[in-house]
């Protein structure tokens, strides 16, 4: 999943947002990068985690700022993987991307990394079935407010399939936004069922504003600001 931030993407056709073929190979991945740092986001933020970023979105948020996961990235094995994040001094991962359940091979690296006593975090779009991951999986998923121009994509039967351990996010661009979401927490009783995380889009909604409506609403939403961006910046492989 992309990381917000303020520059728009432009517009590409549907068709060319993913090559053809894409993520059909379920024992090799396509990725963008690997790398250790400190978890940025959800309630994992601030802890140590190796972060796999897979290559590919069929999205196209106005506020991503993880573009450069869009195309290109390199084809290698579930071992290869494996064995880069055996390297790292943690048993906690990240799949993220691009969004990472448009490829074959990822639930059967998530259910490798489960059998080897990691925690595997998995951030998606809301877009894609969250049961194609396997059990034992924290998903944090997003719910696509209509800042993001997403808006259609958001696959609201995903809500049955939340479990403890799971989180929500919203990406808020604006009140309206912030009004959305206030809605959907209430009508589908998200706070009872799992985490609510309320991020605001860097340069466009102040996270002050944000906090000061999150506490207004009365609404038990955790504020999710990204730690990985107050530590460096918008740099690429933290
Ligand atoms: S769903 Fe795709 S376009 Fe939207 S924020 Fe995530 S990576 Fe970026």
């Amino acid at each position: 999943m992309g990381r917000e931030g303020k520059l728009p993407v432009l517009t590409e056709p549907v068709e060319t947002r993913l090559p053809q073929g894409h993520g059909q190979d379920a024992t090799r991945l396509r990725i963008t990068e690997i790398f250790f740092s400190i978890q940025g986001e959800s309630t994992h933020a601030g802890l140590p985690c190796a972060m796999v970023r897979l290559t590919g979105c069929n999205l196209r948020c106005v506020w991503c700022d993880t573009e450069y996961s869009f195309h290109g990235g390199q084809t290698v094995t579930v071992e290869e993987i494996l064995a880069r994040l055996a390297q790292y001094p943690t048993k906690r991962v990240e799949l993220t991307g691009g969004e990472p359940l448009l490829q074959k091979g990822l639930p059967v690296l998530a259910q490798r990394l489960l059998e080897l006593g990691y925690t595997v975090l998995c951030e998606t779009s809301g877009e894609r079935d969250l049961d194609l991951l396997p059990a034992g999986v924290k998903r944090i998923m997003d719910l696509k407010a209509p800042g993001s121009g997403e808006l259609e994509q958001n696959r609201w039967d995903n809500l049955d399939k939340l479990r403890p351990g799971d989180e929500v996010k919203f990406v808020l661009a604006d009140r309206i936004d912030f009004d959305w979401m206030v809605q959907v927490v209430r009508t589908h009783h998200l706070t009872d069922k799992v985490v609510v995380l309320a991020a605001p889009v860097q340069g466009q909604l102040p996270p002050r504003t944000l906090a000061e409506w999150i506490l207004e609403s009365g609404l038990d939403l955790r504020l999710n600001l990204q730690l990985h961006k107050l530590l460096w910046g918008d740099t690429p492989g933290h």
